[in-house]
């Protein structure tokens, strides 16, 4: 009988897919899942299977709690760090990890990725997040479910919707979107804006951010409700109001 979750497995399986025609990952590293908002669940590739090996129907159904809903694999070992972002955060329909080589040595400096040219702010309008490391205590309990509370915490007052990336410090870069695609996207993006970031601070170490009026300019050219770059139908998600308007105050 086919499988119900069928499109959504494709849709996962695809953008699994990307990580390594993107260079983001080697062998089995990195994840991505697709969420159906819908139904509850999401789509993940399973534990330690190589991207050349891995089939539509390897990739794994699990609801938001956690439960195997369809799939003769154990899903990714990361997969309960997924289900802590989708259940944070309605409107996030893709999360992606993977440990690509300049953002993940960003997050093992522990250093947020400074915010130096317009490249950066046409994706987000602040530096990359970088978490705290975490505590014994922490890793001592659920370490996955820890490392999405890490990220959660880091986002206490930002709009996840208009930084859809972090470091996670001492380990690697999670991305995320509103689509698997765009949540994909935002990892090879991440990690183009970390090797120019390198370059430029290898080159400057004292090097300045980008101007405020640059940053607001190039970001909401790109994701204002006037934006105009590109053609009307933008890859990029368009924020909401309220994460303009509090983009405007902190910029200002
Ligand atoms: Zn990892």
């Amino acid at each position: 009988m086919p499988s119900s979750y069928r499109e959504l497995k494709e849709r996962a399986w695809a953008a699994n897919q990307e990580i390594p025609k993107r260079g983001l990952a080697i062998y089995t590293f990195g994840n991505v899942s697709a969420l159906d908002a819908r139904r509850g669940v999401i789509a993940i590739k399973p534990s330690g299977v190589p991207y050349e090996k891995l089939g539509v129907d390897d990739l794994v159904v699990v609801d938001l709690s956690g439960k195997i809903v369809e799939g003769k694999l154990r899903p990714s070992s990361d997969t309960p760090t997924h289900l802590v972002l989708y259940r944070a955060w309605k409107g996030i329909g893709g999360v992606v990890h993977t440990h690509s080589s300049y953002a993940t040595g960003w997050a093992q400096a522990r250093l947020a990725i400074p915010i130096y040219g317009t490249t950066h702010a046409d994706h987000l309008a602040e530096d990359v997040p970088c978490t705290a490391i975490m505590s014994n205590q922490a890793v001592a309990r659920d370490y996955e479910v820890e490392t999405g509370n890490q990220i959660l915490e880091c986002f206490t007052n930002r709009d996840p919707i208009s930084t859809p990336m972090v470091l996670v410090a001492g380990h690697g870069p999670f991305t995320w979107g509103e689509t698997p695609e765009k949540a994909v996207y935002n990892a090879a993006v991440l990690e183009e804006l970390a090797r120019m970031a390198f370059v430029t601070k290898t080159l400057v170490p004292s090097a300045a951010r980008l101007p405020k009026r640059l940053i607001q300019k190039h970001f909401e050219r790109k994701h204002g409700k006037d934006a105009y770059y590109g053609q009307a139908e933008s890859a990029a998600p368009a924020p909401t109001s309220a994460t303009l308007r509090a983009l405007r105050t902190r910029t200002r």
